[in-house]
């Protein structure tokens, strides 16, 4: 449902605008990650972006104790009883205990951003004008704004309504999604969205369902349909080596493109697994879902996925590339 603020105004729950990316779409472009998520995938770097909700993230190593500040206690309507110290400082900053109330004062109040806010109500207006800010890198470029998250499409209504207005604006429009949403979802944002950028992880459902949480059908539809659409696409698969970065599943893929989308994408391409995000994990006090994994040796692993990139160019005639910063034939 599309959220209002006090005065009526459409809104969407934002965690983060990065300016200046050149990997989410082509040029340099201004990325906005809405939350929530449909998907748990094992290996989200983006964990500050699951739940559909203001939280509050704890950075022990900032802070500068209580007997030298102390300032999150005293402003705390709730006596501090969400907030964990340790003999250092703060520890963890607790939402699950049901006491926080959200006022963010503590994080407001902290001179060191050892308690951060991660996610923000912004207006439709308000994100456009923080995207019009970089206009003439984009002319530049030929950049533009990428809608990413969590899934964006959870609140598709404000993207629609903030894709519409850039469109307007003369600005080039990329929606980063796992299409795990209802297909009507997908086409209202669709109207307005240059280039679609989606993932598929794994061509059998079961196992996309154990590393992902969720079946690959739903998102398997969604990527016909948008091709259907006559969408440019771009595919991509976030290789994790033990997971899906064998052979046979990468050949799936590569059959799937070849011929159920016959070949009509920009390009698919397969990404090297990065442990990356992990700081954020610790400050949200989530356990990192892939624990103490380790992807094989950097140099090997880049190796095998120059090998899987030629197969599917040569085997499938398909326009695979390694990693996500090639220039893109739109
Ligand atoms: S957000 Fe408000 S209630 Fe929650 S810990 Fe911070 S100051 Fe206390
Ligand atoms: S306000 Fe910030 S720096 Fe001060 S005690 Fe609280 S968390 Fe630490």
């Amino acid at each position: 449902m599309l959220h209002r603020n006090a005065d009526g105004a459409p809104c969407a729950l934002v965690s983060n605008i990065q300016r200046y990316t050149i990997h989410d779409g082509p040029g340099v472009r201004t990325e906005l990650f809405f939350t929530g998520c449909t998907l748990r995938c094992l290996w989200c770097s983006n964990p500050e972006t699951l739940r559909p909700e203001v939280q509050l993230g704890a950075y022990p190593d900032k802070c500068l104790s209580l007997e030298k500040c102390g300032r999150c206690l005293k402003v705390c309507p709730e006596k501090g009883a969400p907030l964990q110290f340790g003999d250092g400082g703060i520890i963890k900053a607790v939402r699950e205990n049901d006491t926080c109330r959200t006022c963010l004062r503590c994080a407001g109040e902290c001179p060191s951003r050892a308690i951060r806010q991660w996610g923000e109500w912004m207006t439709v207006d308000e994100m456009l004008k923080a995207v019009e800010q970089d206009r003439s890198f984009y002319r530049r470029t030929g950049g533009g704004v990428t809608l990413s998250g969590g899934e964006v499409l959870l609140q598709w209504e404000a993207a629609a309504l903030l894709l519409e207005a850039c469109k307007k604006a003369g600005i080039h429009t990329c929606v980063e999604t796992a299409l795990n949403v209802p297909t009507a979802h997908m086409e209202a944002v669709y109207a307005f969205t240059d280039l679609v950028i989606t993932d598929i992880k794994h061509m059998d459902t079961q196992k996309h369902r154990e590393f992902t949480g969720a079946g690959n059908e739903r998102i398997l539809e969604n990527i016909r349909r948008a091709v259907e659409l006559g969408k440019k696409l771009v595919i991509r698969t976030p290789v994790v080596p033990g997971y899906n970065g064998d052979e046979e599943n990468i050949r799936a893929i590569g059959a799937f493109i070849r011929d159920a989308l016959k070949g009509k994408i920009v390009q698919y391409q397969l990404l090297p697994y990065r442990r990356l995000g992990l700081e954020k994990y610790d400050a949200l006090g989530i356990p990192y879902p892939m624990g103490d994994y380790q992807p094989p040796e950097r140099g090997e692993w880049e190796r095998e996925i120059t090998r899987l990139v030629q197969m599917l160019s040569t085997e499938y005639g398909i326009p695979a590339a390694a990693g996500s910063g090639g220039k893109l034939q739109l």
